[in-house]
C-alpha cells in the first residue's frame, strides 16, 4: 500500500497534487508519503507481534535527517554502516542504544565513534574484525557488544548483486565457521561481549521461501550460543521485497488479489506468520533490519521530458532526471513504474525509452516500454523510488542533487534544499 493515487486524473501524494509540488519545488524532485512510511513501519511491527521484537530501520535506503526523525518518534531502533549513518541517527534524534552496526568494512575511527555513542551491537563481518574490534575497545578501557554475521548459504533468489546470503558472497562468516568463533571469542578477547547473532541474505526477497530456510537452518546455532555464551538477540536482518508495479486507481484492487495465494507477493502478515511461530519459544529478541520494505513504496521522482527525439529504431523521451538521481536501473536493472503527473485523455500506449541527460548508454528509466504518451514539458512519475534513490544520488556529471519534499497529512515540506552550483564545488580548493 502507497499514498500515491490518481484523483481527477492528477496524480496525488496523501491526496496533495504532485503538480504543486513541482510548481513550488521544480524538478527533478523526490517525495516521500509520511503516512505511508509510518503504516509500514507499524505494520511489519504487529505482524511480529506474539515475540519480543524490535523494527532496526536500514538507515541507508533513505538517510534523510527528517525520515529518521519520523521514525525515531515512533521507537523504531536503527540499522547503520558507516559513522556517517550514526552521526545521522543521533542529530534526528534517535537513540545510539538502539543502533546496529552492520558491514564488512569498519574503520578504526567509526568503532571509537560508535563506542563513545555507546550503540547496541558491532555486527561483525570477520574474525579480523572482531580482534581488531577488541583492541580498540581495549585502548579505551571499555567492553563492545558484539554479534557476528552469520552466512547461511541460502539462495535468496533475488538479483545477484543483491544477494548477501551466499557463501561466495563477501558477508558474513560461514555457518560452520560460527561455534568455533564464539568460543575463541569467549577464552581469548576480552573486550568484547558477544551479545547476539545476526543475518541478512539479501534484499528485495518476494517469497518468504529463503526466509523460513534461513532461519530453520539457523535455528540450532542460535540455540546453542544462547546456552553456551549467553546471547539476548538474533537479527534476522531485512530483506522483505516490494512491489514496484501497483495499481494507482484509488479503491482498485491490487491484481495480485486475484492470484491463487501461493503465487501472491510477500505480505508482511505473511512474514510474521510464517516466521512468529518459528522464532517465539526461543526467549531471545529478534531483530528486524528493514530497509526498503518501509521507505521503499513511500516515494517517488518526479522528472520532466525535456525532448523527444524520434530514431530510426526507437522513440526516446529525455528528461531532466538521471542515473546520478536514480541508479537503481543502471546498477541492478530496479524496475520502476512511470506515471504521467496527469492521466492523459485516451489511453493509447506507446512504444519508448525513458532516458536521462548523463552520458552514459545505461542511463535508462526504461526501455521498450509501452507507455502513456506524454510531451516535453509534461511531468512523470518514477514510482517507488523512497529506497535506494536519493540515498545512491551523486554529482556525476556536476548535476546538483535534487530537492526532497515530506507530505505529512496535508502539508508538504522540503525537507532537502536542491543543491545549488556553488555547493558543487564546495571544498575544493
Ligand atoms: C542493506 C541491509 C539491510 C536492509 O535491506 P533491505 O533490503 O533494504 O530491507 C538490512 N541489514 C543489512 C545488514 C543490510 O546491509
Amino acid at each position: 500500500m502507497h499514498g500515491f493515487s490518481y484523483q481527477n486524473n492528477a496524480l496525488t501524494c496523501d491526496g496533495l497534487d504532485l503538480q504543486s509540488l513541482v510548481d513550488e519545488f521544480s524538478t527533478p524532485l523526490y517525495v516521500y508519503s509520511a503516512a505511508t512510511i509510518l503504516d509500514h513501519f507499524h505494520r511489519l511491527d504487529q505482524a511480529l507481534d506474539g515475540v519480543e521484537h524490535e523494527v532496526a530501520y536500514a538507515v541507508k535506503a533513505n538517510s534523510n535527517l527528517s525520515i529518521l526523525r519520523l521514525l525515531a518518534t515512533q521507537g523504531a531502533g536503527f540499522d547503520i554502516v558507516s559513522g556517517g549513518e550514526l552521526f545521522r541517527v543521533i542529530k534526528a534524534g534517535g537513540d545510539p542504544a538502539h543502533c546496529t552496526f552492520a558491514g564488512v568494512g569498519k574503520t578504526r575511527d567509526e568503532m571509537i565513534y560508535a563506542l563513545e555513542q555507546g550503540i547496541y551491537s558491532f555486527n561483525v563481518e570477520s574474525e579480523a574484525e572482531l580482534r581488531y574490534l577488541n583492541d580498540v575497545a581495549g585502548e579505551l578501557g571499555v567492553v563492545a557488544p558484539a554479534a557476528v554475521r552469520v552466512n547461511p548459504n541460502v539462495d535468496a533468489k533475488t538479483h545477484k548483486y543483491i544477494s548477501t546470503g551466499k557463501s561466495e558472497n563477501k558477508f558474513g562468516v560461514d555457518f560452520d565457521a560460527i561455534p568455533e568463533l564464539y568460543e575463541r571469542a569467549a577464552a581469548e578477547l576480552k573486550h568484547v561481549k558477544m551479545r547476539g547473532l545476526q543475518m541478512h541474505i539479501g534484499s528485495q526477497l518476494t517469497s518468504i521461501g529463503p526466509f523460513v530456510e534461513a532461519v530453520e537452518k539457523v535455528l540450532p546455532l542460535v540455540k546453542m550460543l544462547k546456552e553456551c555464551h549467553g546471547i539476548e538477540f538474533w537479527s534476522i536482518g531485512g530483506g522483505i521485497g516490494i512491489i514496484y508495479q501497483e495499481s494507482l486507481e484509488s479503491g482498485d484492487a491490487a491484481w495480485w488479489d486475484n492470484q491463487p495465494e501461493a503465487e501472491r507477493p510477500l505480505t508482511v502478515e505473511r512474514y510474521g506468520s510464517e516466521l512468529v511461530p518459528r522464532l517465539k519459544d526461543l526467549g531471545l529478541k529478534i531483530l528486524l533490519e528493514p530497509g526498503r520494505y518501509i521507505v521503499g513504496n513511500a516515494g517517488v521522482l518526479i522528472t520532466r521530458c525535456l525532448y523527444e527525439k524520434k530514431g530510426l529504431a526507437k522513440t526516446f523521451k529525455i528528461v531532466d532526471a538521471g542515473m546520478n538521481d536514480l541508479i537503481r536501473p543502471a546498477l541492478y536493472e530496479g524496475h520502476h513504474q512511470i506515471v504521467p503527473l496527469q492521466k492523459p485523455a485516451n489511453e493509447e500506449l506507446h512504444k519508448m525509452d525513458v532516458v536521462g541527460p548523463i552520458c552514459e548508454s545505461g542511463d535508462f528509466f526504461c526501455q521498450d516500454r509501452m507507455l502513456p504518451d506524454f510531451q516535453p514539458g509534461d511531468c512523470v512519475a518514477l514510482m517507488s523510488a523512497g529506497a535506494y534513490g536519493f540515498a545512491m544520488a551523486s554529482n556525476y556529471n556536476s548535476r546538483p542533487l535534487p530537492a526532497e519534499v515530506l507530505v505529512e497529512g496535508n502539508t508538504s515540506t522540503l525537507i532537502r534544499k536542491r543543491q545549488t552550483l556553488d555547493d558543487l564545488i564546495e571544498g575544493e580548493l
